[in-house]
């Protein structure tokens, strides 16, 4: 069966055809600046080059038809016609506390989804808009829909609940949601598949490194806690984002820096970070060239990322009375060997202790699972490339066969 994943934004959408009794990319693609001047597709069958149409797309609808007339053209398609796709499977990122797994689309689950949209206000109407422009072009195809926190519904209580009135969670549903599960909880399986183990005897700490950043404690194969919060905002230092600070500086910078509350959430997801601290990049790899140059400020944001990592290590160690394996992912988990190297840095005391050589000839692990960690570490330090498409079709997939 084929299975077309889909991850729709405001204005995009990214999305991968991948036939599942092999488990292979038949094609992926994406479309740009929906609604907005300069809008395209990019199209890339396996083993043909890849092609791109720059046309006006006025709203979702036109751009996943332009996907399925991509995927079905007699000369760069890659199947004959739509019948050939068993089901889509749609990213969407807050599932509140509605859904602990993917679910097929039935009207109630559209209407949980608009309901979690106060939660999730940039993300859940896009993936709303991509499902439904499916279900208009595919009224035949199973719709699912896979959730960032469906994974960390089994968070227990006392990790989920923040030291608020009871009433805002409640009447509010503040709580710690979590983001990121879907990546999470592939790596965590994909660890116990190599490793011949199982499951339900591991303690994981798995660090998603990339653009947005979080940190999972995976006991048994469930999520019990998770560095992202009610928002992606909270936990580590991000590209752009603050992660943790003391909610009292909201209130003293809106006086000083003059900022409505608007400025401040975007000055806080946008201004933020390695970025903001360094005032040079976001991207990891400028900041190093920064660092090189002595340019201490980038060194600096460098610093404050790995140690903020390595106190959630440390406290997700002491969270589960214990840790198997630390397993890295994401643009900046697969790529940067000292991100690795600093934030597992005097962990000797856990029996974590990656080999630095090794790490560093597998500065990039170019989509291959590596072990990093020496001989006599008694703590698994590993690397394991992400693949969320993958997950998101395989939950489709079970759901649908
Ligand atoms: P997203 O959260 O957007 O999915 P990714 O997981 O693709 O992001 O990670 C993107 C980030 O990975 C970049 O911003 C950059 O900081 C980092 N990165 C990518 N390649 C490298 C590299 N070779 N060295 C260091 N960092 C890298």
């Amino acid at each position: 069966m084929n299975i077309l994943v889909i991850n729709a934004g405001s204005s995009s959408v990214k999305y991968q055809l991948i036939e599942m009794t092999q488990t292979k990319v038949i094609a992926k693609g994406g479309i740009e600046r929906i609604g907005i001047e300069g809008s395209n597709l990019e199209h890339k069958p396996n083993g043909k080059d890849k092609i791109v149409i720059e046309t006006p797309i006025a709203d979702h609808t036109q751009a996943i038809a332009m996907v399925l007339d991509a995927l079905t053209d007699k000369d760069h398609g890659v199947i004959k016609s739509m019948d050939e796709i068993g089901a889509v499977g749609h990213r969407v990122v807050h599932g509140s506390e509605f859904f602990s797994s993917g679910v097929i689309v039935d009207d109630k689950v559209l209407g949980q989804i608009q309901e979690c949209a106060e939660l999730a206000p940039l993300h859940n109407p896009a993936s709303l808009m991509g499902i439904k422009a499916c279900q208009k072009i595919m009224p035949g195809t199973p719709m699912v829909t896979v959730f960032d926190t469906a994974f960390h519904q089994t968070m227990p209580k006392n990790a989920y609940l923040y030291g608020l009135s009871y009433e805002a969670y409640e009447k509010f549903r503040v709580r710690k949601y979590g983001f990121h599960g879907t990546s999470h909880k592939f790596v965590a399986e994909r660890y116990a598949e190599i490793t011949g183990k199982k499951i339900e005897d591991l303690k994981l700490i798995t660090c998603h490194l990339g653009n947005g950043s979080s940190v999972c404690a995976v006991d048994g194969g469930k999520s019990v806690d998770t560095s992202m919060g009610f928002t992606p905002l909270e936990g580590l230092v991000m590209g752009t984002r603050s992660g943790d600070i003391d909610p009292a500086i909201v209130p003293f910078l809106m006086n000083k820096m003059h900022m409505n509350l608007d400025e401040t959430i975007t000055y806080l997801n946008k201004q933020c970070g390695v970025w903001g601290l360094s005032g040079e990049s976001s991207d990891f790899r400028d900041l190093w060239k920064a660092s090189g140059k002595g340019i201490e400020r980038a060194t600096v944001a460098l610093q404050v990322f790995c140690y903020r990592l390595k106190k959630f290590i440390g406290s997700y160690a002491a969270a589960m009375g214990g840790v198997d394996a630390i397993i890295f992912t994401a643009g900046i988990g697969e790529n940067d060997y000292l991100v690795r190297e600093w934030s597992v840095e005097g962990l000797q005391f856990l029996g974590a202790i990656i080999d630095k050589p090794l790490n560093e000839e597998f500065e990039h692990v170019r989509g291959n699972d590596v072990k990093l960690s020496t001989e006599d570490s008694t703590v698994d330090i590993w690397c394991i490339p992400t693949n969320e498409e993958l997950a998101i079709a395989k939950e489709t997939y079970a759901l649908c066969k």
